[in-house]
């Protein structure tokens, strides 16, 4: 026992979590090798806890080595690691990174430090220093998690507290410097410095954790997205349509069957499809494709799941609707599809394109195959009748 206050002596902790964070930035190194190029900001953070290494090697290397190399540039060292993370944020979140503001604050506080440690030494005014803007940055940094809209994942939330921690711990060593309670030297060791210390190096080590955490987060649900979408229009593939087409059947079915509102199918074939392609190119048939998607899209808004089901085949899974407002929204959906394209569109030469559409209204008992089949059929007699129609299954 009597060797662990030696064992955790500030040095060695903050030598430890350095190599730690090392150790991270070579997983992260690696880790970006693998990672699809849409997941941004990998670079910035495999290179912050490198760079927060070498700013330990230099602040462990006081009274060794000149002060200006262990004040002025161990801190500017070490603000370039939290601006490394911070603009790897940026990137992450955003898609690019802008710390040209942040690195000017660098050259101000650099001169700053110069100042009071070379021509009026002294280290409580440099503390004061050195918090603020370590304190200013991880609040920033924190707020541009917190400002970010969409999903919070774990990571996030991690990297949120690190960052909003830091922030706070920052603010209260620059209180405690102005009220003249700080210690005297950085490396001494009074406890609050020590778990200040520590705490600081751990943080490196996390963050990067945190950073692992959102980048495998964000990657997969990229890779969830491919699975369930189709690439051409951007709506639900077949898979995950059915998927929850059963979902909502498995739900519906626990909450009792006599509702007069349930699910129900439309699927819906645009019409003479093939000669749009033979007329006009493979190309404009895709952006028939897409532009049809849109059209139904709209349509429908939140009353309904579009999917594609195949080629130029859709379907419309609604939740909750009565026969007759499956086939009124059916029949919006027609409409909005059947609009010619106005003059000025890339697509105008088309003219205007229809569609038919079979509507299938949950009947009791019946599976998402039997309700497909129901809608195949309807369609099957819409294209018979003459195509540019909605008919009702039964
Ligand atoms: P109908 O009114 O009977 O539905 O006639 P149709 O021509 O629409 O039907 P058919 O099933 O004969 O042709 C569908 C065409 O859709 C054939 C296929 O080449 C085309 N198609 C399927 N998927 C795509 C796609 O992703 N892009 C393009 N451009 N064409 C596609
Ligand atoms: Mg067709
Ligand atoms: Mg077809």
């Amino acid at each position: 026992m009597a060797a662990l206050p030696s064992v955790l002596d500030p040095r060695s902790v903050i030598m430890l979590a350095g190599l730690m964070g090392v150790v991270m930035s070579v997983v992260v190194f690696f880790m970006r090798r693998s990672y699809p190029a849409t997941i941004q900001g990998l670079r910035e953070w495999a290179w912050a806890p490198l760079v927060a290494f070498v700013s330990t090697l230099l602040f462990a290397a006081r009274d060794v080595l000149p002060d200006f190399i262990t004040i002025v540039v161990a801190n500017v060292v070490l603000f370039e690691a939290c601006l490394l993370y911070y603009a790897g944020s940026q990137r992450f979140l955003y898609g690019r990174s802008d710390t040209a503001g942040w690195h000017g604050l660098t050259v101000v506080m650099a001169c700053a430090l110069f100042w009071f440690s070379e021509f009026r030494p002294d280290y409580e005014v440099r503390l004061v220093i050195v918090t603020a803007v370590v304190a200013a940055l991880f609040l920033s940094h924190a707020l541009l998690y917190i400002r970010h809209r969409g999903s919070v994942v774990f990571g996030m939330r991690l990297m949120i507290g690190l960052l909003l921690l830091q922030s706070l711990v920052a603010f209260a060593r620059l209180v405690s410097a102005l009220l003249g309670m700080a210690g005297v030297g950085l490396l001494d060791a009074t406890v609050l410095q020590s778990i200040y210390i520590s705490m600081y190096s751990f943080t490196v080590l996390l963050l990067s954790i945190a950073a692992i955490l959102m980048a495998t987060d964000r990657m997969h649900s990229e890779f969830q997205f491919l699975a369930t979408h189709d690439p051409l229009t951007g709506v639900l593939n077949r898979r995950a349509l059915l998927d929850a087409c059963q979902a909502q059947l498995a739900a519906a079915g626990r909450d009792g069957g006599s509702r007069t509102r349930r699910m129900a199918l439309l699927m819906i074939d645009v019409d003479h499809f093939k000669s749009i392609n033979d007329r006009f190119g493979h190309q404009t048939g895709d952006a028939v494709l897409r532009e049809a998607v849109g059209r139904m899209q709209r349509a429908i808004g939140d009353n309904g799941l579009l999917g594609r089901y195949g080629g130029e085949e859709f379907v419309v899974m609604l939740p909750e609707a009565s026969p007759a407002e499956a086939t009124e929204l059916a029949a919006r959906v027609k409409a909005s599809a059947g609009e010619a394209f106005p003059a000025d569109s890339p697509l105008a030469a088309v003219g205007a394109f229809t569609v038919s559409i079979g509507v299938a209204p949950q009947q009791p008992g019946a599976d998402i195959d039997d309700m497909l089949g129901q809608a195949d059929e309807a369609l099957y007699r819409a294209k018979s009748l003459g195509r540019d129609r909605v008919v009702l299954a039964g």
